[in-house]
């Protein structure tokens, strides 16, 4: 064949221009992408030698093999792959066939890309990318497994391309960049090194370079002195690892090669406490190898940006904290996803919106889920471990993914008032062991387990010796409102409303006492209401408490105290609303109080034992009390009072 002129067609041309012309974003892509191409032909080589005798393992394996010539400015990428007839070549190279460029030129027609050079680098151009590092591109190739000869496809990626026979003794393909001048960097062996190993460790086949060293050598001399000089040694060194463990059969890897990746690749210096790995088949294929690391970063809970697995596309790295795969709440999961459906130049703004994506994404956090809920049940220590570290991410679930809600649920784990410290409960084991007269599953929330534990709220739960979940985390009250009922047992705090644990019998036999008590306090009641108006929405005899004389609680809408404090701490404005005091009229004090308003006690002294009932049950529930000053002074002086009797 004499050498042919052929016009682009406008789409290819058009699509050039702005290969050439438009700043992209990482030009180093462009040997992703030609190594990428070369790797499939020599799968589908490897494809074809099954059913075409003529086409064998090449002598030396199969390989890319990358040269720099520096003299000559180019970069040859050769692969022993399939390789093109002229007529390939030309269907191939000539127009588009990819559906990335293909909705990269749909974007284009809608004339934003011309404005936003970013754009460009969002789809990536598989071949073309070329042109972004060479002024001249020469193609020479030949097709495995059949008679034809081999073909030169040359272009300057100005509207133009030439075809023409060539001699060529081997199957596959060269691609000859003629490097444009400020683009020489591309000829040092080590930029193309840590390209080859960001984007393309992991390529099934070995991407081989030819290095040159200067080797010392001794000499002698005529005179036998010994001097040494130096010579080039040139060797075919591999640059790429093409470990990919996670394209492996599971049951094919070994335990410690898992540990040995994922420390590696995510930068850390402990084992990883679960590693999930599988492959989907089926409408769906990819590869997902998951770690659960073994610790919590010290950022979890304010860093939503970096995390997420790693994608890849047939082994080649496509970029890392694919956000996209997996929902914020498993933010601390690190990994790979493979899939062989994906585009190689598949970009963050494509994703967001993938179809595929959200199912690979829906598969894998069902996995994950799935593992946790493995481990709570035969591994209850390990996953108490786990839950220390990840729980309060997790919880954060609760409220996104609704799809999932009931599993997460499950997941939750509480520490409660039958629990040890540090030891923990969850819903379904609340629920399991529940009282047969209990009608709710139970809640108090407090900074810390010491806090709660000795809230006089307590009592009550205590005596019928029912379970109260205790709430430390911050992240509970948020969550606790999107659980609202478990296994058709609502959650209630103790802390708010009117919790009465008696059954309709028991509410009727006391009925009688209650309204009793309820007259004979009456009197104190009021005048402790009128006495600490400023601090409480109303005082009323308790049903909760046995021991304590006093504890407060909130309306049945109220904000607890703990949240109060915790928004207040956030900076936030927090409307105070007023409480109710409870007082136990079991208490001995209230008796004495009584009588000590009846005797017409001056009115200051009465005062300050209100303020010390008020003082004492915001003591008791963890609260700082509102004026500490005054209730230093207060004891100091019943101190004195009780002393001195003492001694008399
Ligand atoms: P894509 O790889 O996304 O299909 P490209 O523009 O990179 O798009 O390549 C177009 C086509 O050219 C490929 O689909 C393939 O058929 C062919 N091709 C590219 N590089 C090679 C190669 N090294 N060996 C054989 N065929 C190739």
């Amino acid at each position: 064949m004499p050498k042919k002129k052929r016009k682009f067609k406008t789409e290819v041309q058009q699509l050039l221009d702005l290969v050439i012309h438009s700043l992209y974003s990482n030009p180093d892509i462009f040997l992703r992408e030609l190594i990428s191409n070369a790797s499939d032909a020599i799968d589908r080589a490897r494809f074809e030698a099954l059913s075409n005798k003529n086409i064998q393992e090449p002598e030396g394996s199969w390989k890319i093999k990358i040269h720099a010539d520096k003299d000559g400015k180019t970069l040859t990428l050769s692969d022993n792959g399939i390789g093109m007839t002229s007529e390939e070549l030309e269907a191939n190279i000539g127009t588009i066939a990819n559906s990335g460029t293909r909705a990269f030129l749909d974007e284009l027609s809608k004339g934003d890309a011309k404005n936003n050079p970013e754009l460009i680098g969002q789809f990536g151009v598989g071949f073309y990318s070329a042109f972004m590092v060479a002024d001249k591109v020469s193609v020479c190739t030949r097709r495995a497994g059949s008679e034809s000869t081999a073909t030169r496809w040359e272009s300057t990626g100005n509207g133009a391309y030439t075809l023409e026979d060539i001699e060529k003794d081997t199957f596959g393909t060269d691609i000859i960049l003629h490097l444009k001048e400020d683009q020489e960097k591309y000829l040092e062996e080590w930029t193309i090194r840590e390209i080859v190993t960001k984007f393309s460790d992991y390529v099934a086949f070995p991407i081989v370079m030819d290095i040159t060293r200067e080797v010392p050598v001794e000499k002698k001399d005529e005179g036998d002195e010994a001097s040494t000089e130096t010579v080039s040694e040139v060797s075919e060194e591999t640059l790429n690892s093409m470990k990919a463990i996670w394209t492996r059969t599971p049951s094919e890897v070994d335990k410690g090669d898992y540990g040995e990746f994922y420390k590696a690749q995510f930068k850390d210096y402990t084992e990883p406490a679960e590693i999930i790995h599988y492959r989907a088949e089926g409408t769906l294929e990819f590869n997902a190898l998951l770690y659960i690391p073994a610790k919590a970063p010290y950022n979890m809970m304010y860093d939503r940006e970096d995390h997420g697995v790693q994608l890849y596309v047939k082994r080649v790295f496509i970029m890392n904290n694919c956000q996209d795969l997996l929902p914020t709440y498993l933010r601390f999961m690190k990994g790979v996803v493979d899939s062989s459906d994906l585009p190689l130049n598949v970009s963050r703004e494509i994703l967001q919106e993938d179809l595929l994506i959200r199912k690979i994404r829906s598969n894998l956090v069902k996995r994950v889920l799935n593992t946790l809920k493995d481990m709570q049940e035969k591994e209850p220590d390990r996953y108490a471990t786990f839950f220390r570290e990840f729980g309060r991410v997790l919880k954060e679930g609760l409220h996104s993914d609704f799809e999932n809600k009931e599993k997460l649920q499950d997941l939750l784990m509480f520490e409660s008032s039958k629990t040890d410290a540090g030891a923990y409960t969850s819903l379904a084991d609340y629920v399991n062991n529940m009282h047969p007269d209990q009608k709710a599953i139970y809640y108090i929330s407090g900074e810390s387990r010491a806090t709660v534990e000795s809230s006089p709220l307590l009592e009550a739960f205590q005596a019928r010796k029912y379970d109260v979940l205790f709430l430390t985390d911050p992240v509970d009250e948020i969550v606790i409102p999107s659980v609202q009922t478990y296994r058709e047992k609502p959650l209630e705090a103790v802390h708010q409303g009117e919790v009465n644990l008696d059954t309709e019998e028991e509410k009727e036999e006391k009925k009688e006492g209650r309204e009793k008590a309820a007259e004979d306090f009456k009197d104190l009641t009021e005048l402790l209401q009128s006495q600490l108006e400023e601090d409480v929405k109303e005082v009323r005899i308790s049903e909760r408490l046995t021991d304590s004389a006093c504890c407060l609680v909130a309306d049945k809408q109220g904000m607890d105290p703990y949240m109060e404090r915790m928004m207040a701490a956030m900076g936030n404005a927090v409307p105070t609303t007023k409480r109710i005091l409870e007082i136990n009229p079991g208490h001995q004090l209230l008796p004495v109080m009584r009588e000590l308003a009846q005797k017409g006690e001056e009115d200051a002294r009465l005062k300050d034992f209100a303020d010390l009932l008020y003082e004492q049950a915001l003591i008791a529930e963890g609260s700082p009390p509102k004026d500490p000053a005054n209730v230093a002074r207060l004891i100091s002086e019943l101190m004195l009072v009780d002393g001195k009797q003492q001694l008399n």
